[in-house]
């Protein structure tokens, strides 16, 4: 599969300083930053910091390094956050997957009950 990423994507921006975040953890290879539009209390979005486009192909092509820092966000974040009862992470991707912003991307959501994973 050829992964074409755009670096024109809003994240792409939120990384460079061209748009304002609201930032809950960052480490040389991955920023947490808050939702702009949360779907419950705790709502982080953590990104790589590196240029690619969806979980597969994170998953595929970023290094040991790039993908330990992204862990560590994670982890930071849910320390961070007071997730202790649970939380959903989510990795929406392409279009079965509705995904919006073509950076990769993990939703951490909590705060409450979140319900079952797939409205039938
Ligand atoms: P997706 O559907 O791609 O998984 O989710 C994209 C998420 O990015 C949405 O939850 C949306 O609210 C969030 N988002 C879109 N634009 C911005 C922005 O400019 N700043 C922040 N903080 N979040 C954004």
């Amino acid at each position: 599969m050829e992964y074409a990423y755009d670096d024109q994507n809003i994240f792409a921006k939120i990384l460079r300083g061209e748009i304002p975040n609201k930032t809950v953890y960052e480490n040389e290879y991955a920023l947490a930053f808050e939702d702009i539009t949360p779907q419950a209390p705790v709502h982080v979005l953590v990104i790589p910091k590196g240029p690619y486009m969806s979980l597969d192909h994170f998953a595929r092509d970023a290094s040991v390094e790039e993908h330990s820092g992204f862990m560590q966000a994670v982890a930071e974040v849910c320390r961070l956050t007071g997730v202790e009862e649970g939380f959903r992470a989510i990795a929406n991707t392409r279009a079965h997957g509705v995904q919006e912003v073509p950076h990769y991307h993990m939703h951490i959501l909590g705060g409450r009950p979140m319900g079952r994973m797939l409205a039938r």
